[in-house]
């Protein structure tokens, strides 16, 4: 079975490297000539509004899927006239404005921050009055890593945006007092059957996932069960088929959802050596019609991204059930490159091992403070 997939990032290649031992095959689609994927599978290297292209990369395959959510909706609409397209271009549609994804939260029940479709600067002006700062201003689309969002603390801050407002449809959302940032990683089959990952706690900084903690330290069962009612309810009403990250909020012991990716997620590569099954090969098992695979975590991980620069490889597997992912792309400040996922039997001992990591580590604040409160458990 060939399986085509949109976008070839290192989200892609990952995908790859779970479904080789199914004996699956995969073609990909990407506009760069350098996307990594061109290491290990066959590329078709073209524009996604490219209808011709499309049809050629289509030709003998299985299936197609994606690893990127900002694919144009109309380029899977086309392909599905030929192909089956999982998840349904519906759910694609849905995560890439943040103001049909914020209504279809409203509309499930399921909670989430107030706010407001804004399209110029004097609805703005009325939005901050309704909602109060602080707040956060984003453009509906597009946005990604914390691009394309203001946040808006002051009345000067106000102010200052309103000199030179930004063209694109927004949305203004009240500003969250969160105590942590969780994820929920979902899956559903072709038949509907759904699995759910454990509750995920990750650290941003300057708008990039740093490390993501699973599962989440002190995680309450009902919060695990709040998230996954939550994803549920997501993954029936788009007649969603494959891996669904949800991202979420957790403020006075409740949940408020933030937005959703129709994809296999960041916060969820722990799960090739932290899980039974990881989320790459549960995309795949879903797509594919198979069963779906146990989520269940094998004791306790931490994942930590690579940006901008690699650590010396020989340092850090010296330390007990670490792991490197390099996704063969060159080094850039703020780009993702790699990511390291630690593995231990306890919390206890993840702790420990993190304290073992390289200097290179060391210096990443958040780092300091999760060994803390790992410690103290
Ligand atoms: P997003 O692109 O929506 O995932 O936002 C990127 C990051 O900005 C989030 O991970 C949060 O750290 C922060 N953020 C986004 N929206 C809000 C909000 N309404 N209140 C507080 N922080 C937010």
């Amino acid at each position: 079975m060939t399986i085509g997939i949109l976008g070839g990032g290192q989200l892609g290649y990952m995908l790859a490297l779970a479904g080789y031992p199914l004996d699956f095959h995969f073609r990909f689609l990407d506009p760069s000539p350098q996307a990594p994927v061109g290491r290990i599978a066959p590329r078709v290297t073209a524009e996604y509004t490219d209808y011709e292209a499309l049809d050629r990369f289509a030709h003998g395959l299985a299936l197609v899927t994606y690893e990127f959510e900002n694919v144009p909706v109309e380029a899977a609409r086309h392909l599905a006239k030929h192909v089956p397209v999982y998840p349904p271009p519906e759910a694609l549609e849905a995560a890439q404005d943040r103001l049909h994804e914020k209504t279809l939260f409203q509309k499930l029940g399921i909670p989430t921050t107030e706010f407001r479709a804004i399209s110029g600067a004097a609805e703005f002006a009325r939005a901050v009055e309704a909602l109060g700062l602080p707040c956060v201003l984003k453009t509906r689309r597009l946005g990604y890593d914390g691009k394309g969002q203001w946040v808006l603390r002051t009345r000067e801050d106000v102010a200052a945006l309103q000199q030179d407002f930004p063209a694109a449809p927004l949305v203004l959302e009240k500003f969250v007092s969160f105590t942590r940032e969780l994820s929920i990683l979902a899956v559903r089959g072709q038949k509907g059957e759904t699995a759910f990952y454990p509750l995920v706690e990750n650290h941003h900084r300057g708008g990039i996932l740093r490390l993501s903690l699973a599962p989440a330290p002190q995680l309450a069962l009902e919060l695990q069960h709040e998230a996954e009612s939550a994803a549920r309810r997501i993954l029936e009403t788009l007649d969603y088929v494959g891996v669904l990250a949800v991202e979420l909020f957790e403020s006075g012991g409740r949940l408020l959802a933030n937005e959703i990716a129709p994809r296999v997620h960041n916060s969820g590569h722990w799960s090739i050596e932290g899980a039974v099954s990881s989320q790459f090969q549960n995309h795949l098992r879903a797509v594919a019609g198979l069963p779906l695979g146990a989520t269940r975590t094998l004791g306790h991980s931490a994942m930590l991204n690579l940006i901008g620069e690699l650590p010396e490889p020989a340092e850090l597997l010296a330390v007990p059930d670490t792991h490197l992912h390099l996704y063969g792309k060159s080094p850039r400040p703020g780009r993702k490159i790699g990511h390291v996922t630690v593995r231990a039997d306890s919390a206890r001992e993840l702790s420990l091992r993190l304290s073992q990591l390289p200097a290179f580590f060391q210096r990443e604040q958040f780092c300091l403070s999760v060994q803390a409160s790992g410690a103290s458990k």
